[in-house]
């Protein structure tokens, strides 16, 4: 456990070996630069992590070592580069413990792999006066594209409610999972107020009716150990970019009974087995899925952060991060004019919270100008807003390289704030 910065202390998953956080950072280049001439602070990481030396060099390798398109060529380098970007999707089966590399189909990100869902999946099976349950803590990107499957089906969006803590009220949820549900959306964890669902649980309870069950896990695979398999999920979504790899690359894992009975998502190369003007036959699992040239530097990148998170090994890193957040959270407890925003149980890698009398972009830009990099706004969750009656809150999210100091160093800026704004 780190003890630096203060006297407060937390407890830390007894299992987990501590982190050296100093060596971690050391591995991550761009934090060792300075801000409006102070050090950064990087507080940011819900929105987009950072990324180890070792995923730029993987992404940098491809281009300048064995650049070439894959499952095409027959040339060496062709082949280079499709063992390359198929190993990396072994490393995301090992990663969220999928049954098969063939269940893991590579997208741009979290946003696309639940627009594949809602349009391959979903669309067909749903009629009017189906519903799609979701939560009222969602992401916009996993509110949308439902929306639009309602509005070109007739089918209804229901919305599960959340208490003051900003966790969900299970029984409601419960209440509203009936016949007419043909699919569960939910978050892992909330973007806009850390709370972490117990979706392990929410699965049971939606198979237990027959509903199958997509998980967002955008915010989950940088801070929780994911097994799909153990979870019984149908569905998973995230991000390379907030698991410290590249921009541009996500995943959809999906069971494989789904996937082999979905019609693809885009039509074009590589995802075809035959073509004729009369009829075409689709290639198997997962390149049905994956029409184009695909983003090949980039998933071998995201397999490279994904080594790098296992070498840390993601327990260490929940561990970590569970102690950075509780002390953040009682230091945020004790500086005054601050309400924290989302207060649940269970939490992982957000603080959010509201300054009182001070508008989010103004502490946003104060602390900018200390080096120290949040994020204001509605963070693409405006119903989690509306809720709390806010119209924006400043959010400081952590990743692997955060430690105590960085907490604070926001808790510091802060009291420039309310120097500011006397
Ligand atoms: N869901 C959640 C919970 C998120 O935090 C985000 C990104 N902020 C997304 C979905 C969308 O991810 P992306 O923009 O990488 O597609």
């Amino acid at each position: 456990m780190s003890r630096t910065g203060s006297t407060i202390r937390t407890a830390t998953p007894a299992a987990a070996a501590p982190l050296d956080v100093q060596r971690v950072r050391r591995d991550f280049p761009i934090l060792a630069q300075s801000v409006h001439g102070k050090p950064l602070v990087y507080l940011d990481s819900a929105a987009t992590s950072h990324k180890p030396q070792c995923v730029i060099d993987a992404v940098s390798r491809v281009y300048s070592e064995f650049n070439s398109n894959v499952h095409r060529g027959v040339h060496a380098l062709s082949q280079r580069a499709t063992d390359a970007y198929e190993a990396a999707r072994g490393k995301v089966r090992d990663f969220i413990n999928a049954a098969d590399s063939a269940e893991v189909i590579f997208v741009r990100g979290t946003t696309e792999a639940i627009n594949l869902a809602a349009s391959s999946f979903a669309r067909p099976r749903v009629k009017a006066g189906d519903e799609i349950l979701i939560t009222h803590m969602e992401h916009h990107s996993n509110i949308v594209p439902w929306q639009l499957l309602c509005e070109q089906t007739g089918a209804a969006l229901r919305v599960a409610p959340i208490d003051d803590r900003g966790q969900l009220i299970l029984e409601e949820w419960e209440r509203l999972l009936s016949d007419r549900t043909k699919l569960v959306g939910v978050t892992y964890v909330s973007n806009a107020l850390g709370t972490v669902n117990p979706v392990a649980r929410m699965i049971r309870l939606a198979h237990e009716r027959g509903v199958p069950v997509l998980i967002d896990g955008a915010q989950a695979t940088p801070h929780i150990p994911i097994d799909v398999q153990a979870l019984g999920c149908d569905f998973f979504a995230f991000s390379g970019h907030k698991t410290y790899g590249p921009t541009g690359i996500g995943v959809l894992y999906g069971r494989r009974e789904h996937l082999e009975a979905m019609p693809p998502y885009q039509g074009g190369g590589d995802m075809i087995s035959s073509v004729t003007f009369a009829r075409t036959t689709y290639n198997d699992l997962p390149y049905k899925f994956e029409a184009g040239t695909p983003n090949i530097a980039d998933a071998i990148g995201l397999g490279a952060a994904i080594d790098y998170l296992r070498g840390l090994g993601m327990d260490r890193v929940a561990a970590h991060e569970a102690d950075v957040l509780a002390y953040g959270q009682a230091r945020l407890a004790e500086t005054p004019g601050i309400r924290p925003v989302g207060t649940a149980d269970h939490k992982a890698g957000v603080l959010s919270f509201a300054m009182e009398g001070i508008h989010a972009h103004d502490v946003g830009t104060i602390l900018d100008l200390e080096g120290i990099a949040i994020r204001t706004g509605h963070h693409c969750a405006q119903p989690v807003m509306e809720r709390f009656g806010v119209p924006a809150t400043a959010r400081a999210s952590l990743g692997v390289y955060n430690s105590r100091e960085d907490i604070d160093a926001l808790i510091a800026a802060l009291g420039r704030v309310a120097e500011v704004f006397k």
